[in-house]
Parts: C-alpha cells; sequence; structure tokens
C-alpha cells in the first residue's frame, strides 16, 4: 500500500549568534548549517526509513529543488511535489551561546497548493492507502474529504495546534496523533479527552512517558512505555513517531506492534541532533537494544 502525505518542506537554517540580536542591530553569525525539515518532510523521511512506499505532495520555490532532491535520496517519491512561484517555506533559527533561540518561520510554498495538484495526487491513490497530514500546509480539509471519499485511511497529526483546523476535519478522520499540550488544547476547546473524540483511533504522545492508544471500537485505553535513553535533540521525535507508525499500519502491523515500532524509532531520533536527515532506519530500530 502507500501513504500520501500532503506535507511540508522546510530548510532549517541554523545560524550560531553570541546573543540574540535587538532592535535595529546586526549580529554576524559564527557558524551557519542547513538542514532539511518541516513536519511533512520529516514524516514522509520516517515513513520511507521504516519501508513504506510514501508519495509526498507538497510544494517548494526554485530555491529548493536541492530539498526535493534530499528527500528523493531517502526514498520519498518526490512527483507529486511542485516548484511554484514562492518561496520554499523556511525557518531562520538563531542559538545563542547557553542555547537559547529564536525563531522566523515562513511558509512560503507550503501554504500555496492547489485543489488540482492535490486531486492529481490522490487521483493515484487506491482502497486501503494511507493520507497524511498536518497543519503546516493549506489544503487540508479538500484532502481529507477527497481522501475519506476514495476509501483511504485518514491520518491527522494536529501540529502546529489550530483547534479550529482540528474540528473542521474530526468527522473525518481514522487516525488523531496528538502530544500531551495538543490533546489538552483539544479538550479545552471541545470538552472532549482524547477517549471522547469522535475518532476510531487516538494515540497521545507523552514525551520520555511514551504515549497512550485510545480505541473508541473497543472502548480500551492502552499505555506504551518510551525505552529510557538520554535525550540529545527531541525535535523531530514526535515526526519521527508518526511517520513509522503510518508506516508500519500502512504495511499491515496491529496497532499494538506499529507503536511499539514507533516508540523505539523515536526513542533514537531523541539521541540525535538534527531533523530529517538523521532519521533512524528500520535496521538501526531493529538493533535498539533496549
Ligand atoms: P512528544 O512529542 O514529546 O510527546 O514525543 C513524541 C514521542 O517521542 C514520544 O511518544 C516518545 O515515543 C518519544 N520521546 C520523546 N521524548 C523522549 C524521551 N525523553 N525518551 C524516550 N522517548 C522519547
Amino acid at each position: 500500500m502507500t501513504i500520501f502525505n500532503l506535507g511540508s518542506i522546510n530548510a532549517d537554517l541554523f545560524y550560531r549568534v553570541p546573543h540574540l540580536p535587538g532592535p535595529g542591530e546586526t549580529l554576524a553569525a559564527t557558524a551557519f548549517s542547513r538542514g532539511l525539515g518541516g513536519k511533512g518532510a520529516n514524516m514522509s523521511v520516517a515513513a520511507a526509513r521504516a519501508a513504506a512506499r510514501c508519495v509526498h505532495v507538497g510544494a517548494v520555490g526554485a530555491d529548493g529543488r536541492w530539498a526535493v532532491e534530499r528527500l528523493t535520496e531517502y526514498g520519498v517519491d518526490t512527483r507529486h511535489i511542485v516548484t511554484l512561484d514562492e518561496a520554499t517555506g523556511h525557518a531562520i533559527i538563531a542559538v545563542d551561546e547557553g542555547g537559547e533561540n529564536a525563531i522566523i518561520l515562513h511558509p512560503g510554498a507550503n501554504r500555496a497548493l492547489s485543489e488540482t495538484h492535490l486531486a492529481a495526487a490522490l487521483a493515484e491513490a487506491r482502497d486501503g492507502d494511507t493520507f497524511l497530514f498536518q497543519n503546516e500546509t493549506n489544503m487540508q480539509r479538500e484532502g481529507a474529504e477527497r481522501a475519506s471519499a476514495r476509501g483511504m485511511r485518514v491520518a491527522y497529526a494536529a501540529a502546529p495546534f489550530d483547534a479550529a483546523a482540528v474540528q473542521s476535519v474530526l468527522p473525518l478522520l481514522d487516525l488523531l496523533v496528538l502530544n500531551a499540550v495538543e490533546a489538552a488544547q483539544l479538550q479545552a476547546a471541545t470538552g472532549l479527552a482524547p477517549e471522547a473524540l469522535p475518532v476510531r483511533d487516538v494515540v497521545v504522545t507523552l514525551g520520555a512517558e511514551g504515549c497512550r492508544w485510545h480505541n473508541t471500537d473497543s472502548g480500551e485505553s492502552r499505555d506504551f512505555p518510551a525505552p529510557k535513553v538520554e535525550p540529545v535533540d527531541t525535535t523531530g521525535a514526535g515526526d519521527t513517531f508518526t511517520g513509522y507508525l503510518l508506516a508500519g499500519l500502512d504495511r499491515g502491523m496491529p496497532m499494538p506492534q506499529a507503536i511499539s515500532q514507533a516508540i523505539r524509532a523515536a526513542a533514537i531520533m531523541v539521541t540525535r541532533q538534527g531533523t530529517a536527515d538523521v532519521i533512524p532506519d528500520l535496521k538501526d530500530v531493529q538493533d535498539l537494544s533496549l
């Protein structure tokens, strides 16, 4: 089967600075690096590393061809990434000597997707394929509607959180992935605890505590502890978790097995510095002796 991931592609531009700049200040960076990021790209890479067939549906600007090339290198199907007359989505991340950061995020091409583009990508989908999306692009509701009508598994990672966006797609979802903060925000907005949401499977990630799975068919909730690791950088852990989870389900694993694999992949991810470029592959996950 195939995962169609409607998702963001960002250039993460890291600048090491002596201190965070103030108003009117011009500051020379002492180091610079560029990484591939965006929740969507991270999840596509994680799904591909987990040996799933993943078609990324997204957009970059003319300055983002390197990101598409890198996704291709990582095994993601990039035929449905279009190049638009917009800037590639990017994050300007300044990090000072104390590790404090300040970030400017520009969504650019990620929010300029068209319904025609989406329709062309989803025209390839078959019954039982997966449609995955997050909240860093436009066309989410249109995508969920089309996917649902095509008999796809509709999965949403509700990040960055937007109460109105979640509520607008809730009835279309088969699977919702939230972190603990997002689950609390959703409960504040709807009055519904995760186990009471009208979605068959809800997975709430709980950082070092692992995650909790609620299944409305059985009415059961189940906890999955995370392996104990020394965290170095938790960026991308949630995206790795979701990509691996969907890949496992897409490859026919029962939910508990897919969650166990996702938790192991995310645990490795928190021991690594970086985002899409360092997502572990299936062999790393299988070799993890924790
Ligand atoms: P979060 O978005 O913080 O809930 O993290 C997503 C997933 O990453 C969790 O469900 C865990 O599987 C994993 N994770 C995050 N932080 C840690 C940690 N300190 N140790 C082990 N696993 C972690």
